[in-house]
């Protein structure tokens, strides 16, 4: 039987933060200005090809202003609006935070840090931009604050990955992900469901591997087509190549994978939320915190929870 209390059939980022830190936590996004290999030119330009950045920063969260402005302006935003002063976890998401050298990277976090409120970090990253001596250095950090690496892993599928021009393969994601356990850091992982290309039944099917992973949490977006992107002009070309969920779909998919993946995973999201402006094709009028709400209810109904059907894996 599941174990979050009455109300959750899943095992919630929110409810195990609570646990942890007994009181609310919140994040402040941070752009501290890095760019990506995929986009400097180093693996490529072209970046990924359901990217834009600018599609999901927070106002307040600009590279032009410091980071100690951002993480400042951001508590503001959220004492404001919560009108409660809690604790902050410092959320470094656009972009790959760990591309830089170590000492570039000791400078962002250390700004990060000094800001007494801030007890954590949440550092977006790729796979391919970490390394033993960044990750020595999280491990340090770790033994105070709150640390997760989040890596975009996306699919499974290396074919999806190379369609979506990710320019790294899931082995790479695999070796990051077990690299960041030896090294005692905890790790999340980003996957999106309904790229071109994957049935439906291949998305479900990678809750086996998904469940195996070295993961402290995970966060899972439908594919939206957001504008600027290259996926907008494929979909102004060919729509029917993409076979975007629909809010229901996605729901009973949702309640479906939950069942089967290991409950000892902390979801930190479930579904992604551009701003309907930026987006075109399949478009949901619900905020995120409805779309959780009707995941969950879909399972309560199914009478279903978070790893009803995982079976653990031999070896
Ligand atoms: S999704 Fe990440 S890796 Fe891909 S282009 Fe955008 S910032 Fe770069």
């Amino acid at each position: 039987m599941y174990q979050w209390g009455t109300k959750r059939r899943i095992n919630s980022a929110s409810n195990y933060l609570k646990n942890e830190f007994g009181t609310r936590i919140q994040k402040v996004t941070i752009d501290a200005g890095f760019t990506c290999p995929n986009r400097d030119g180093t693996l490529g330009t072209g970046g990924c090809t359901y990217c834009n950045n600018d599609a999901f920063n927070p106002s307040y969260c600009t590279p032009e202003k410091s980071i100690s402005k951002q993480l400042k302006e951001g508590i503001e935003f959220h004492e404001k609006r919560y009108r409660s002063a809690g604790k902050y976890f410092a959320y470094f998401q656009a972009f790959s935070n760990t591309y830089g050298s170590l000492d570039y990277l000791k400078g962002i976090y250390r700004q990060a840090l000094e800001d007494e409120k801030v007890i954590g970090l949440i550092v977006g990253t790729r796979p391919d931009c970490i390394d033993e001596y960044k990750l020595e250095y999280f491990a340090s950090l770790s033994e105070k604050f709150y640390v997760v690496i989040e890596y975009g892993v996306e699919s499974i599928s290396n074919k999806t990955l190379r369609n979506i021009n990710r320019q790294h393969s899931f082995e790479r994601s695999l070796k990051a992900l077990n690299l960041t356990r030896e090294f005692g850091v905890k790790s999340g992982a980003h996957f999106i469901f309904g790229l071109p290309g994957e049935s439906r039944q291949q998305m479900k099917d990678s809750v086996t591997t998904v469940s195996e992973l070295p993961l402290h949490t995970v966060k899972f977006h439908q594919l939206q087509i957001v504008r600027g992107t290259r996926f907008e002009k494929e979909y102004n070309e060919d729509p029917g190549k993409f076979n975007l969920f629909t809010l229901d779909e996605y729901i009973e998919f949702m309640a479906d994978y939950l069942s089967n993946l290991n409950p000892a995973i902390i979801i930190e999201r479930l579904a992604g939320e551009t701003q309907p402006r930026n987006i075109i094709g399949e478009r949901w009028q619900l905020r995120y915190d409805q779309v959780l709400q009707r995941i969950e209810r879909k399972m309560e109904e199914l009478n279903l929870w978070q790893g009803k059907y995982y079976q653990n894996q031999p070896g």
